[in-house]
């Protein structure tokens, strides 16, 4: 083992986070052997199973371990029979999110080369944008407060502050001028909102403004949600960086996802100023639960990406060439024909495109 050991908190939660947990932390395994890595993994209980069992949807040790691990690797945690008395679901992710201020959500959408693609444009094979959830307030800072009067009116109050909007807009222009480094070419961040008709998006489109001043390298440009949702089914190929408030950014999420093959190959991380959370963008999937039939490339990839994320706040270039490595497994795996998931109507479950991706690690073309 090298210096560069890492703690990750473990938090495989419910269903088929188990599942992807597994694949994920298999193909970690194989990582740091070859990059000469170290990490010590910490198995942290959460959940609505774990809710069920004892009346606790995530134990104070976990958040206590979470706080103090180097990176948070999550699976999924729900499940719809287990709710809490009021009828919500059992979702510590999100009191993580707010607990740890981890405002950015970020949520690549890539075309994987293999993978079925939602758009017959030929174009739709250079589709790779991140969306940028705001995580911590937008319409999610009324959750737990709504009220509702006389069964007549029911109310939630969106906030949007100018401290957590500069850190987003910040966030999403050093990411595009990362992304034009690995890509050669000019970044691009689009704030997407409502800001004709909202105050709240208008305050929040002139401080984006203000903090583009500092990145001229990088185009700055806006469009409404309405419009985004458009664009994001005429030309989706055309964007690179979208921030967006946090219940927008909910939305989108998915629809990006449904681009490029589904909730399986959709991954994300939730990074605040010291922590970071890595976790597919999909729940528990009771539905195939149980099965060995979940993709796992969702995880994987979120594992990959708390890789780089590691690897740039340490400075280790072995964890950003080990992410790098992960990904271009992942798209050979697919790319060569040699797996299909089930999602998508292929035949490969979890084990079998968990072995593709770790046989070819570290080889390139397919
Ligand atoms: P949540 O409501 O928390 O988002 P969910 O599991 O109900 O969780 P999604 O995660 O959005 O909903 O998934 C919707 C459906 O997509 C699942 O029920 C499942 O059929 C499919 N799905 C999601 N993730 C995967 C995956 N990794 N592999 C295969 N199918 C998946």
């Amino acid at each position: 083992m090298s210096n560069n050991a890492f703690q990750i908190s473990v938090m495989p939660g419910d269903g088929i986070g188990i599942e992807v947990m597994e694949a994920a932390t298999a193909v970690l395994q194989a990582v740091e052997k070859r990059h000469n890595l170290g990490f010590r993994l910490i198995n942290t209980p959460g959940g609505a199973h774990h809710y069920k069992d004892t009346g606790t949807p995530m134990p104070e040790s976990s958040f206590e371990t979470a706080e103090k691990a180097d990176a948070i690797l999550f699976g999924a945690m729900g499940w719809p029979d287990i709710r809490f008395a009021d009828g919500t679901e059992i979702a510590p992710q999100l009191d993580l999110r707010f607990r740890l201020e981890l405002f950015a959500g970020v949520r690549p959408i890539r075309a994987i080369p293999g993978v079925p693609l939602a758009l017959a444009s030929p174009h739709a094979s250079e589709i790779d944008f991140v969306i940028l959830r705001e995580s911590t307030e937008g319409l999610f800072a009324s959750r737990g407060k709504g009220t509702v009067e006389n069964d007549q009116t029911a109310r939630e109050t969106m906030v949007i502050t100018r401290d957590t909007t500069e850190r987003l807009s910040h966030f999403a222009f050093r990411l595009a001028e990362r992304r034009a480094e690995r890509r050669g070419r000019k970044g691009l961040v689009t704030i997407v909102d409502k800001s004709n008709v909202f105050r709240a998006f208008a305050f929040m489109r002139k401080v984006f403004f203000e903090v583009a001043r500092a990145y001229p390298q990088v185009e700055a440009r806006h469009n409404s949600i309405d419009a985004m949702a458009l664009d994001l089914i005429r030309k989706p190929w055309d964007f690179d960086v979208l921030p967006m408030e946090n219940m927008f950014g909910d939305i989108l999420s998915d629809l990006g996802a449904g681009l490029v093959g589904g909730m399986g190959f959709a991954p994300s991380a939730d990074v605040g100023a010291k922590h970071a959370m890595f976790q597919p963008s999909h729940g528990s999937a009771p539905d195939i639960a149980g099965r060995g039939i979940a993709n796992p490339t969702a995880m994987i990839l979120s594992m990959a990406m708390m890789l780089d994320w590691l690897g740039e706040q340490h400075g280790s270039a072995s964890c950003i060439e080990a992410a790098a490595e992960i990904s271009t497994a992942i798209d050979a795996a697919f790319g060569s024909g040699a797996v299909r998931s089930c999602d998508v109507g292929g035949q490969d479950g979890t084990g079998a495109i968990t072995r593709a991706v770790i046989e070819r690690l570290g080889k390139t073309g397919h």
